[in-house]
């Protein structure tokens, strides 16, 4: 049965007990790769290899599973080990899969470099066009996989109405919900059949370990995860599990701070001269507006712009920020800012994803406001 208990509840609690044998109010880091057993296949806890699985990394499975609400949680030693391991679950040689044409770069480049090697073809559509989406399907098509928002140009797709596009087409729908992060934004009771994470971004949420994460109600697409984390190894290491769920702990105090400050950045850069539009969910002008209005609890932290002057006035905006650090990355604590043509988005150059070249990505962080302000309004003189 699922967990019914609040959010903050959920994310502080979920799969954990105090040990019993101690008391330990938060989950060990259990660093052992083998488990002893009591006679021949006696597992004590379940544990046999710690590639198989590991207590803190069980600890953390379960809270993944409870916060997006969903059935089985599943760890990665990064988001692009968990789309790695999603890939080679669902498709096989002949299948296709649509992504947006404005997916993560990385998503990107491991679908068009990778897979296609072994007989993967893929269509680009819009996540905000459910009939260009709709399409784009072809009767060999398995997966639909979106992101929404979208990084890095935070467009807004319908996940009810993408369900429904897979579903009619017997294919599986992948939310990437890295951006929104579970406490905006819940793919699984909106129908999707899979939620992806990077835990290295909002859920890790202070930039210091890299994580992915997959949750789904599918016990046949679980049991292939589950084979592939033991089978291929792309795990999470205790320590990694650790800090991981000591952030989810704060999600929901963060998520609110992000939202608080980036509605404000919004405010500030919406009128500013020097910069040609703000592109941001929350803003009544967006064109996903009203559907992240109806999906989501609050719009984010993730801002993106296109500044005025061109590629070189972008880059200089983004050399000249000091309390927004020039870094890829997103969703922790600290302010970050990046152009993601030149960074974490350069892979698509001259494909059909490739973003504008005055685009700045802002990870707006937990700093105090007028800091905050006063940082871009120096960078932007
Ligand atoms: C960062 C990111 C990924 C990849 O995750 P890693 O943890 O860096 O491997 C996937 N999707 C989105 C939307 C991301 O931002």
């Amino acid at each position: 049965m699922s967990d019914q208990r609040g959010f903050s509840t959920r994310a502080i609690h979920a799969g954990y007990e105090p040990d019993p044998l101690t008391g330990a109010v938060n989950v060990p880091i259990y660093a052992s790769s083998t488990f002893a057993q009591d006679g021949v296949g006696g597992l004590r806890g379940g544990f046999e290899y710690a590639r198989t699985g590991n207590p803190t990394r069980r600890a953390l499975e379960a809270n993944l599973a409870a916060l997006e609400g969903g059935t089985y949680g599943r760890g990665f030693a990064s988001g692009m080990a968990a789309t790695d391991t999603l890939l080679r679950s669902a498709l096989r040689p002949g299948d296709h899969l649509v992504i947006p044409n404005d997916a993560y770069g990385g998503t990107f480049r491991l679908i068009d470099k990778v897979f296609t090697q072994w007989g993967i073809t893929y269509s680009v559509a819009p996540v905000t066009d459910i009939d260009a989406v709709r399409a784009a399907v072809r009767p060999e098509t398995k997966l639909v996989w979106v992101e929404t928002p979208t990084n890095p140009l935070l467009n807004v797709g319908d996940i009810e109405a993408l369900a429904g596009v897979a579903h009619d087409a017997g294919a599986k729908l992948v939310v990437d919900n890295t951006f929104a992060s579970p406490y905006l934004q819940q793919p699984l009771s909106l129908g999707a059949d899979v939620v992806l994470h990077s835990t290295t971004k909002y859920l890790g949420g202070h930039s210091d370990v890299v994580g992915g994460a997959l949750v789904t109600d599918d016990e046949e697409l679980d049991a292939a995860f589950a084979f592939l984390q033991n089978g291929a190894g792309a795990v999470p290491g205790p320590f990694d599990g650790y800090l991981t769920l000591r952030g989810i702990k704060t999600l929901a105090v963060r998520m609110d701070r992000h939202c608080d400050n980036a509605e404000k950045v919004v405010d500030f850069l919406s009128g500013h001269a020097k910069i040609e539009s703000v592109l941001y969910p929350g803003l009544p002008g967006h064109p996903g507006h009203e559907v992240a209005a109806k999906q989501m609890k609050r719009f984010g932290g993730m801002i993106s712009v296109l500044v005025a002057g061109g590629i070189d006035a972008a880059k200089d905006f983004c050399a000249r920020t000091e309390v927004f650090t020039l870094a890829e990355s997103l969703g922790g604590i600290e302010s970050l800012i990046e152009h993601p043509g030149a960074m974490t988005h350069a892979s698509t150059a001259g494909s059909l994803l490739e973003v504008p070249d005055n685009l700045v990505r802002l990870s707006v962080g937990i700093e105090d406001i007028d800091d905050i302000l006063g940082d871009l309004e120096n960078a932007l003189r």
